[in-house]
């Protein structure tokens, strides 16, 4: 059985909907998402099984969470209700308009018991959202006495040499700072490489030839990440740095069926090997010479089930990661 026992801290997808579909995300956010949010009764059922597995504090994050900011009091409330902690909440700084409105946000968000807002600084995040709401937005915050857990103050300096009233290009931080920065971005940002990361930095990743990856095959242990596993707003557990697979929260907590994961638990027990070997036996899957790596070898088994086969497999869910990356 596929079972999870103990849970230490994670996050919350509230919605995939994003304002910025950012180079970087992993988790393939994008404003051509659904218009979905995670209901209030999804959150209670949520909370309340986290707690039962040890869980007392999580962050929340998307796609961009205070996208609808009164979309999410009522899973603070239910967060509130079953004694579960929120850590902070991600933000891009995207909806902010002006003090009055910001103002009102934060103050029903603290009354909420919210304390915290990671507020995203870096160039992928730039190339949608100007500077200036990200300032303003931290002076918001420190005007209601709300922290700010700046992600990452590294580049503070590097977003501030330019224009702030407009966002920039990728391109343009290239031309002011030199071709290498865009290599180096990676690196310094400590990038997931899955999901949209992996789509954007494929081209330039190190090619393995496909029989290569099978003889290195390790199980990927996707239940074991207990300290950043995510839970979306469908009740899906997102194992952690691996989005696009999930299984239910719920069944996960009395045992999941293998039978019924069986992509899950391939890659849980046996690796991408055991995956691929599956999906060449049973969808008539043909493996290409060489990949850029075991994940790229895997996203695009993934890849060819859920968008070129049209399969409703359960453990690849939601399908939006594989549309809108
Ligand atoms: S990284 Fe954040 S802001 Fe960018 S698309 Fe993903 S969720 Fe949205
Ligand atoms: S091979 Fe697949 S399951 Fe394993 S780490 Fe890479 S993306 Fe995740």
């Amino acid at each position: 059985m596929l079972k999870i026992g103990y849970l230490v801290s994670g996050g919350i997808i509230t919605n995939y909907k994003c304002s910025s579909k950012c180079k970087h995300c992993c988790y393939a956010s994008s404003p051509e998402w659904p218009d979905d949010y995670m209901t209030p009764s999804m959150a209670d059922e949520i909370f309340s099984i986290l707690k039962s597995l040890g869980c007392h504090s999580v962050h929340i994050g998307g796609g961009e969470p205070l996208l609808k900011p009164d979309k999410i009091l009522d899973v603070l409330q239910a967060a509130k209700e079953n004694n579960v902690d929120i850590e902070y909440i991600e933000t891009n700084a995207s909806w902010y308009r002006d003090e009055a409105s910001a103002d009102a946000v934060l103050k029903d968000l603290k009354k909420y018991g919210v304390h915290t807002l990671l507020i995203s600084i870096d160039p992928y995040h730039n190339e949608y959202i100007p500077f200036w709401k990200v300032k303003a937005l931290m002076v918001a915050c420190s005007r209601v006495r709300m922290g700010v857990l700046p992600w990452l103050m590294d580049f503070w300096a590097d977003l501030d040499a330019m224009d702030d009233r407009k966002p920039h290009s990728l391109d343009e931080y290239a031309r002011f700072f030199g071709q290498d920065y865009l290599l180096q971005l990676p690196k310094r940002y400590g990038l997931n490489l899955k999901g949209r990361a992996l789509k954007t930095y494929k081209p330039r990743m190190k090619k393995q030839p496909f029989e290569e990856i099978l003889k290195e095959s390790k199980p990927c242990r996707l239940l074991s990440g207990i300290y950043h596993f995510h839970v979306d707003l469908y009740g899906n557990f997102v194992p952690q740095s691996c989005p696009g697979l999930s299984i239910p929260l719920r069944e996960l907590l009395n045992g999941a069926d293998p039978d019924k994961y069986r992509i899950f638990y391939n890659v849980e027990s046996f690796g991408v090997g055991g995956f691929a070997e599956l999906a060449i036996k049973e969808y008539g899957y043909d493996p290409k010479a060489e990949y850029a790596g075991k994940c790229d070898l895997c996203y695009d088994i993934r890849s060819y089930l859920v968008l070129e086969r049209g399969l409703d497999l359960p453990d690849l869910k939601p399908e939006g990661h594989y549309k809108y990356a």
